[in-house]
């Protein structure tokens, strides 16, 4: 994202983009996969919801706010437990129910390709000119190049201004009863202003929506329910860099573009975030975990060893846990194999498999909530191309390559995410008529339509 800001910020000074999102014609929400659970459905009222999608507003910044006095008109916010990694692309099209992206990232590695030796595709300008899926599905988006560059460059001005814009067209749209609405500045004002930065966006919000709520009564007598959702949180700090290199070459792995022989591995880092997919030729994803694992500031590295089988390598491989998954009962089961569990999960499994939501419920607060489901779900139904292995980082720690940190040094990073990390993956769901459950992105919508 910081890359993307770097370059488009020279781009969208020579343009005036300033025009507000145009409301979709689609609006339709497709009906797909899943839901482990199935929630209490509450809403039978006669009332309109606004579901309002904010892009990386981390759980404990919105508490925070709500402890200070803001978002009295809410009820008390719960976590939305992003899937992993906890970036944009794969937890918006959960909670929107839209296809998958080809990858995590617009650039990405495409192993199909030339004979399975892969290929780089993607780039910085397919984020302006051909934005993800899922955005289509919200009724109310940034529409077109300019647009996606205002919310990138000016982010607080290009965001409040839309919040305007947005008012105005729900009260012209009396009709529907539900109305969909996508801001993506605010992950933008994350990473760039930091947490000073999002409270003070988040603060006119909360006077905006109010307002809203008002006027719409005012118009329409009848209510409007506003629910926001987030697709992951952020944690606020300076983060250091992880480098593969040394170990990498250490035991022998090529690192570059392609996988002509079984030495190779791809590494895809187009953004600054704190986790990385690798490819390796097939056969070779447990010898690349347990590099990868050697790497100062990996947290776990993971890869599947069977089609409902995940294995973690930790702390320079000295750790090594296995989870495994049966879907029919909806049961996972994990296991220490040697050293210690680097999620420290392991006391719940003392009776054996654990329920899905059982788990999800007992670890949410953890250091790593979610995270053994989680990791099964990055490396098996996030991304139509699947990577070999995953790695989520040590809290502080980021991927990354020259290029992108000279630009952040000369923008600023205020904040990250991508990790297993709680503050990282921990977004929000929240209403301002009821109380909404903590929820995983794939049953966000059980709770709207
Ligand atoms: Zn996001």
């Amino acid at each position: 994202m910081i890359l993307r800001i770097g370059i488009l910020f020279f781009l969208c000074t020579l343009l005036a983009c300033s025009s507000p999102p145009v409301a979709s014609t689609k609006g339709q929400v497709s009906k797909s996969p899943q839901p482990k659970t199935s929630p209490t459905k509450s809403i039978t009222n006669n009332h309109h919801i606004l579901l309002l999608g904010l892009d990386g507003i981390g759980f404990k910044t919105f508490k925070k706010m709500q402890e200070g006095g803001y978002f009295r008109s809410f009820r008390p916010v719960a976590p939305m437990v992003a899937s992993f990694p906890s970036i944009s692309d794969p937890n918006w099209a959960k909670i929107m129910r839209t296809p998958l992206e080809v990858s995590f990232t617009k650039e990405h590695f495409d192993r199909e390709l030339r004979e399975g030796k892969g290929e780089m595709k993607g780039g910085l300008m397919d984020h302006v000119f051909h934005p993800p899926g899922y955005e289509s599905y919200f009724d109310y988006r940034p529409e077109g190049a300019l647009q996606h560059l205002a919310s990138m460059t000016y982010s607080e001005t290009s965001g409040l201004y839309w919040l305007d814009a947005l008012e105005k067209k729900l009260l012209e749209e009396t009709k529907k009863k539900i109305f969909t609405a996508f801001i993506v500045n605010t992950d933008f004002i994350a990473h760039t202003k930091g947490e000073m930065g999002i409270l003070h966006y988040l603060r006119e919000l909360d006077r905006k929506i109010i307002q809203l709520r008002e006027r719409f009564f005012k118009n329409f007598g009848e209510k409007l329910e506003v629910v926001l959702v987030s697709d992951h949180g952020n944690v606020f700090l300076k983060p250091k860099a992880v480098d593969v290199d040394k170990v990498l070459q250490e035991d022998s792995w090529k690192l570059g573009e392609e996988l002509k022989s079984d030495g190779d591995v791809v590494m895809v880092v187009p953004e600054i975030l704190s986790f990385a997919p690798f490819f390796s030729r097939k056969g070779q994803e447990a010898k690349l975990a347990k590099s990868l694992s050697r790497v100062e500031g990996v947290h776990v590295a993971l890869y599947l060893t069977g089609p409902f089988q995940v294995d973690f390598l930790a702390q320079n491989g000295r750790s090594h846990t296995r989870a495994q998954f049966d879907f029919k009962k909806s049961t996972v089961s994990y296991h220490v194999l040697k050293g210690e569990d680097p999620f420290q999960q392991i006391q719940y499994f003392k009776n054996g498999a654990l329920n899905l939501n059982k788990y999800f419920q007992e670890t949410l607060n953890d250091e790593y909530p979610n995270a053994i489901v989680r990791g099964f779900e990055g490396l098996t139904q996030n991304s139509l191309q699947k990577p070999s292995v995953l790695v989520s980082p040590l809290l502080g720690y980021v991927f990354s390559n020259k290029t992108l940190e000279l630009i952040t040094k000369i923008l600023g990073l205020e904040s990250v995410h991508g990790s297993f990390q709680r503050e990282e993956s921990q977004g929000i769901f929240v209403s301002t008529d009821r109380d909404l459950p903590p929820v995983y992105p794939g049953i966000v919508l059980d709770y709207i339509n």
